[in-house]
Order: C-alpha cells, then sequence, then structure tokens
C-alpha cells in the first residue's frame, strides 16, 4: 500500500528540526513530503485521500543505528543446562554465538521481519543491522533485505565477520559481505528516490578478528568503495585486554592501525576507550553508538556518552538487538548519564546531541535523505502517535514530552517513504497470524537446534 497522495492533516507535527505546528499537516505525494506546516495553509489546493489526525502526535521516523534482527526469535529462550555465565565472553559463548550457528535462512527471514514490525511499531523507520548466523551465511542478508522489502522499512545491514568458526566462515562472511554490497549497488530499491537499502562491511570485535582478515576486511571495503565499517568495539574490558596481547595497542588504535576507523565506521559501545582512544575516535570522526540498556543487561559496565561527546565524537545511539523502542534507548541514555554522574544537572543537553549523531549515522547509509527529520522535499518517513498531552507540548517543552511521554510503544501509523508500514497499529498485506504461527514453530526449534551447536 503507497501513499499516491495522501493529506494527513489536523494533528500536532514536530519536526525535531526546531518547529511544531499545533494544527499541522502534511502532504505526501510520490514517496515525498510535498507540504508543510500549518493545516489551513497545506491544504489548500488539495484533492485527494485524507487522514485525520485530531488528537495525535506526528513525528519523522526514527533511526535505530546499531541494531541485531537476529536475535528477535531468542525472546523467551531458555538458558542451556550448566552454571550461568559469569561475564561477558561467556554470554557470547553460552547464548548468542550458539544462536548465531543454529540459525536457519528461514528463520533470519522471520527474526529480521518481526525485528522490523517491532521497530515499526515503536515509530522507527530506518534499522541500521549487524547480522550474524555463522550456520546459514550465503544469501542471509538478502533474507534480511525481504523482510526490510515485505514490511516496508529502510535497513543497512552487514555480515559479522569473524574468526571465531575458522577460516571457512571467515570467508564466507566476508564474501556475503561482498555479495550483498553488489546487489544494493545494483539496485538499492529506491522509493520516492531514497534507497531503502544500503550495505557496509561488518565485522565482529577485535577479539574475534586476527591481524590477516583485519587487512582483508580493508582491501575489501576499499574494493566496494562501502562507506567504512560497522563493529564492536571495547563492549567489555576483554577486548582491549585481548589487542593488548596481540598487538601492544588496545582496540581503536588496533582498528586505526588496520585502516578502519573514519567518518563512515560505526564503532559500537566504546565502553573501555581510554583517553587517547576517546581522542583518536574524535580526530579520525569515527561514529561512536551507544546501547545502554544491553550494557546494563551484560554488566559490562557504561558507555561514557558525556566524556565522549565533550572529546568532539558523534555519538548515536542503537539497541543492540534488547529492543525495538528507540526511544527508550534515548531516555536510557539520559538516565544513565545521570545515574554515572550522580548530578541531576547533567544529561539533557546531550540528548539533541545524541539524536543528531543518531542522524549522522543514517546520513552515512542514506545520504542527503535527512532521515531523521521532516521537512518538505524531503522522503515521507514519520508515525503518528496515540499522544494527546495533558500539558503543553510545543518546541520549548517537546524534550520533556520525548523524555517522559512514554511515547515510543504509542506509534500507530507508520509511513516510510511514502509506503504506509503500519495503519492503525496493523501491517498491511502480511498475515500476522500465519506468520506468527510459523515464527513461533521456527523459535522452539531453533532454541532445541542450539544445544547441539557448541562447538
Ligand atoms: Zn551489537
Amino acid at each position: 500500500m503507497t501513499t499516491e497522495r495522501v493529506l494527513f492533516e489536523g494533528g500536532r507535527i514536530a519536526t525535531l528540526a526546531g518547529e511544531v505546528y499545533d494544527d499541522g499537516a502534511l502532504w505526501v505525494e510520490g514517496g515525498r513530503i510535498q507540504r508543510m506546516g500549518p493545516t489551513a495553509a497545506v491544504k489548500t489546493g488539495f484533492r485527494g485521500q485524507r487522514v485525520d489526525l485530531r488528537g495525535r502526535l506526528v513525528l519523522p521516523g526514527l533511526i535505530n543505528a546499531h541494531h541485531h534482527l537476529y536475535s528477535t526469535l531468542a525472546r523467551g529462550m531458555p538458558s542451556l543446562p550448566g552454571p550461568a555465565a559469569k561475564d561477558f565472553t561467556g554470554v557470547l559463548e553460552q547464548v548468542w554465538w550458539p544462536l548465531d550457528r543454529a540459525l536457519s535462512l528461514s528463520d533470519v527471514y522471520l527474526s529480521a521481519l518481526f525485528g522490523l514490525l517491532e521497530c515499526a511499531r515503536h515509530g522507527v523507520t530506518t534499522v541500521i543491522d549487524h547480522h550474524a548466523s555463522e550456520g546459514a551465511i550465503p544469501g542471509s542478508l538478502e533474507e534480511i533485505a525481504r523482510a526490510a522489502d515485505d514490511v516496508g522499512l529502510r535497513v543497512a545491514t552487514c555480515f559479522e565477520v569473524t574468526d571465531r568458526d575458522g577460516p571457512e566462515v571467515t570467508a564466507a562472511g566476508l564474501a556475503e559481505n561482498a555479495r550483498f554490497a553488489r546487489a544494493v549497488a545494483a539496485d538499492p530499491r529506491p522509493r520516492g528516490a531514497v534507497p531503502t537499502l544500503a550495505a557496509t562491511l561488518g565485522l565482529h570485535a577485535s577479539f574475534t578478528l586476527s591481524d590477516a582478515t583485519l587487512l582483508h576486511a580493508r582491501e575489501l571495503r576499499e574494493q566496494l568503495g562501502l562507506p567504512g565499517v560497522h563493529v564492536h568495539v571495547a563492549e567489555d574490558r576483554a577486548d582491549p585486554a585481548h589487542a593488548l596481547k596481540v598487538s601492544g595497542v588496545r582496540t581503536v588504535e588496533r582498528l586505526h592501525r588496520a585502516g578502519l576507523l573514519g567518518p563512515g565506521t560505526l564503532a559500537v559501545h566504546a565502553v573501555w576507550v581510554d583517553d587517547a582512544e576517546v581522542a583518536r575516535l574524535a580526530e579520525t570522526e569515527t561514529l561512536v553508538v551507544v546501547n545502554p540498556s544491553s550494557n546494563l543487561n551484560n554488566a559490562v559496565g557504561r558507555s561514557d556518552t558525556g566524556r565522549l561527546l565533550q572529546a568532539g565524537v558523534r555519538v548515536g545511539v542503537g539497541s543492540d538487538g534488547m529492543t525495538g523502542d528507540w526511544l527508550h534507548e534515548l531516555v536510557q541514555c539520559f538516565l544513565v548519564r545521570r545515574d554515572a554522574a550522580a548530578d541531576p544537572r547533567v544529561g539533557w543537553d546531550e540528548v539533541g546531541q545524541l539524536a543528531a549523531g543518531t542522524r549522522a549515522v543514517g546520513d552515512v547509509f542514506f545520504p542527503g535523505a535527512g532521515l531523521g527529520t521532516l521537512r518538505e522535499g524531503g522522503p515521507a518517513d514519520f508515525a503518528v502517535y496515540d499522544y494527546d498531552p495533558w500539558t503543553p507540548l510545543d518546541a520549548d517543552t517537546l524534550l520533556g514530552h520525548l523524555l517522559y511521554g512514554g511515547l515510543g510503544p504509542r506509534a500507530r501509523t507508520v509511513v516510510c517513504g511514502g509506503r504506509v508500514v503500519l495503519l492503525d497499529g496493523e501491517p498491511p498485506g502480511l498475515d500476522l497470524a500465519q506468520l506468527s504461527a510459523r515464527a513461533r514453530e521456527a523459535a522452539a526449534a531453533l532454541w532445541s537446534r542450539r544445544r547441539g551447536a557448541n562447538p
């Protein structure tokens, strides 16, 4: 279902670029916002379908700067038998790596489909994905692209190359990135002249990669003309410890020497970084993506967003597979920052910088589209929230509503590139009952199969 020409009228519209229209309208046509502003002005001369937004709030489609769609079928997954993991490496070995090895291509499709639907239900229209399915590598990124097309969101994805499962798996991961990058370059599946698909080169993390693989990655990135790499960096203290052991320098410096940092690279987490590494991230204009709930869940420490921002690092926000609710992660950033500083004066001014950093991540993959804000001529990516507050909502109070309003789960109607992704909470054209039954069956089989998936 596409909105060939629709007027969304009579609601509150916050552009996240400074304007809030109390009685606003969006004229959507050809996948783009043709006109935006006060309803009385926008509706002049309009002929076509109209959608009433009274009592609703419209925000731009949000961007999740780091997600793992493949983890969607893990929701509710019981632990494997044996003692609980005592640290982050143990969690990877006991929970995530067996799952990665047990995923089939069909699981990859279903997990991406439901992961993307969950994002849409929280107003997210662009997802930067980091994929792992070591037991089903060739064609896996195409399954994610197929799910993106079926749901209707924009997705930038890549395969997390790793040496942890041997040289054949390393080579297959590199090849899958290359295959997908070429397919996307040939056809980025544009909507309203803006691509809906993008590629980058995925790397798991420095501590599961050899120098030889880092060199291959650099060469491949250059050959394919990709913007950078998407890699976990210093999520746990084990990562810099490994880098020091194998290369004599910490993680950020190891990746820098390998030629992998730069303005198109996503360095995800940056929890265990020293001052020299923070300076290096700033100097190379590398984008850091923080994921507060995931860090809390894994008990690995906290990304110090205040320190990163003060040093001039651009910082975006992701969810790291924990949730599709990106606004919740933004709130977590704010709360964790205050808690860590034990100071209720900090954090407020930094939220805008985190939102800008997240938009910068969107710009890496969809350059020139201006995702994450609403403007005339821009792509029609927006969400309509069931949110009619009992206190004033204007440009001055908007941030308070975003942080304390519990907006995330209230997105009811979502449009991406002019295509209706959700209409009053439901995805048009998808048989959810049938797909959910398939996913539950696939998840149960996956959980059971992963028991035999440890080497
Ligand atoms: Zn991650």
